[in-house]
């Protein structure tokens, strides 16, 4: 068969055409390169919440709140599909996000809703401001959803409590936190990022101070987010806490950079709330992403 330059110049586009796509593929597969493998032998899989997450909800319902947009993406193990104000579970119960009744402060985080729950945007990153009275976005939790996620009860909890080595090129330290959700996998990502700190960080996040611990927070009826092993508490050294303050000035020890690490792996930080608890972190992947 002849060639001829017209049949060249057709051949080239085709290939220019092909070419592009496979390129669009690629980096689309980067941009929604959220799940990624932590490089260990086991294969550790763990999400990244610094990266673009879009196309993991519900977008196409311009009736669906922003929150439970924001939940179905965050726990897609969990949770089947959501509409204008139900969450659905895969197991097929659901929950109301918006119970309709109008709360102050004090009924929010002790009689929430999930609209309670993510009714104020915690600010991720190291850009945030002095927070302002009451601000305290991630206090707010609708216990009913987690008990359902994590356990109901601490026997329940523990069952599904691992136990990981806490930077281990750093320290011997071993801490025990859920299983569910890959929470163990996103806080081995944190350990290895803390674990390559500059020294002078380290003393920060070496020695811990708790993870799981089925309790009350102290004066309340609510149960505090250890309960669900979830959190972990750093080093208590550095740590500033509200209560401890009666005139309730924000303080703040911890290097941004930590923080920075631990919300990349999906935990929020008490030290963005005004009731600042600087010591604490726990996995809040709903209030990180965005809702679309
Ligand atoms: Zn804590």
């Amino acid at each position: 068969m002849i060639i001829n330059k017209k049949h060249s110049l057709l051949y080239l586009i085709i290939f220019a055409l092909l070419f592009s796509f496979e390129c669009k593929n690629n980096t689309q597969g980067k941009s929604n390169n959220d799940i990624k493998s932590g490089g260990d032998p086991k294969k550790t899989t763990y999400i990244d919440y610094s990266k673009d997450l879009s196309g993991k909800s519900n977008s196409d319902n311009p009736n669906i709140p922003d929150g439970l947009k924001k939940l179905k993406k965050a726990y897609p193990d969990f949770i089947d599909s959501v509409d204008n104000n139900n969450l659905y579970f895969k197991d097929g119960t659901k929950m109301i996000y918006d119970d309709g009744r109008k709360k102050s402060f004090e009924e929010m985080l002790d009689d929430p809703d999930l609209e309670d729950m993510m009714s104020q945007e915690y600010p991720m990153g190291k850009e945030y401001k002095i927070p302002e009275v009451n601000f305290d976005p991630g206090r707010i939790r609708y216990e009913p959803f987690f008990k359902k996620i994590y356990g109901s009860s601490a026997s329940e909890v523990k069952k599904y409590l691992v136990t990981i080595k806490w930077m281990p090129k750093s320290t011997n330290a071993t801490v025990t936190i859920t299983s569910i959700n890959g929470v163990d996998n996103q806080l081995k990502a944190v350990s290895d990022e803390l674990d390559n700190i500059p020294q002078n960080q380290k003393k920060y996040v070496t020695k811990t101070a708790g993870t799981f611990y089925w309790r009350n927070i102290a004066g309340t009826n609510r149960l505090s987010a250890h309960s669900f092993g979830i959190a972990i508490d750093i080093n208590t050294e550095y740590a500033d806490y509200w209560l401890w303050d009666k005139n309730l000035t924000y303080k703040n020890r911890i290097p941004l950079e930590i923080v920075e690490i631990f919300e990349r792996f999906g935990f929020i930080w008490g030290g963005k709330w005004y009731h600042y608890d600087t010591m604490h972190f726990e996995y809040r992947p709903e209030l990180l992403v965005s809702p679309d």
